[in-house]
C-alpha cells in the first residue's frame, strides 16, 4: 500500500472508533522529499488519497488541500526525533478529558496501568497549555519531544511521534483506552505496575 492509500485508510479507522470528533485530530508521515498531512477543517473519516497537503522538507505547502492548522506542532517533533516517520494527534475524548486534570505528572502523565502501555506508548510527557496556533506551544512540544514520543498537551489532547504510522496510530489508541482506565479507576486504589514490572517491560527481548 502506498503512503496515501495507507495514511487515509488509517485516519478512516481512527474516525471509525471514534477517536477524531468533528474535524479534529491530523495525521501526517515523512516521505522521502517532505510530508504528507492531513487537510484543515477535514474530517478523517471522509478523506480521500488525492486531497492530502503535500509538503516539501522546509515545510512549504506545495500540492493538495491546505494543511492542518497544527502542521508546526508535526514539523517541530519532526525535526527533534529523527527516527519518527509518523505522527498521529487525536482530540480523543477520555484522553482529552485526563488532559484537563491537574496534578498530572509532567514527566508520566499516563500511569503504567497495563503492559499494553508501557510496550506501545512509553513514558508520556505533559506539555504545558497554551493557545492553540500559539508560538509558545510550538516551542514546548519541541522541548518534550527531545525526550518522549508520547505527549498529552494540557486541556488538548495526545500527540505521538513513531517510526511506523501503524505504530504511532496504536499508540494514541492505547492512549485513549489508558485514559479511560485513569478516569474509571478516579477515587479507587489502583496498582500501578511497579518499576521493576516497567523495566521488564522495556527490556528488549533476548530471544
Ligand atoms: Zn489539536
Amino acid at each position: 500500500m502506498n503512503d496515501r492509500d495507507l495514511l487515509v485508510e488509517i485516519a478512516r479507522s481512527l474516525a471509525a472508533h471514534s477517536l477524531s470528533p468533528g474535524t479534529s485530530g491530523n495525521i501526517s508521515i515523512r516521505t522521502g522529499n517532505g510530508w504528507l498531512m492531513t487537510p484543515t477543517n477535514a474530517r478523517l473519516g471522509a478523506l480521500t488519497p488525492e486531497r492530502l497537503s503535500l509538503l516539501d522538507t522546509d515545510g512549504n505547502h506545495v500540492a493538495g488541500d491546505t494543511p492542518t492548522k497544527e502542521a508546526p506542532l508535526h514539523l517541530a517533533v519532526y525535526e527533534e526525533r529523527p527516527d519518527a516517520a509518523a505522527i498521529v494527534h487525536l482530540h480523543s475524548t477520555h484522553a482529552v478529558a485526563v488532559a484537563c486534570l491537574e496534578d498530572l505528572d509532567p514527566d508520566d502523565a499516563l500511569p503504567p496501568l497495563t503492559p499494553y502501555v508501557v510496550m506501545r506508548v512509553g513514558r508520556v510527557a505533559l506539555v504545558p497549555y497554551m493557545p492553540p496556533g500559539d508560538a509558545r506551544l510550538v516551542e514546548l512540544v519541541r522541548e518534550r519531544a527531545r525526550t518522549h514520543g508520547a505527549l498529552l498537551l494540557a486541556n488538548h489532547g495526545p500527540l505521538v511521534a513513531a517510526p511506523t504510522l501503524e505504530a504511532a496510530a496504536a499508540a494514541a489508541e492505547e492512549m485513549e483506552e489508558t485514559a479511560k482506565l485513569v478516569l474509571l479507576l478516579d477515587g479507587k486504589r489502583a496498582r500501578r505496575l511497579t518499576v521493576e514490572e516497567v523495566a521488564e517491560l522495556r527490556q528488549p527481548p533476548t530471544s
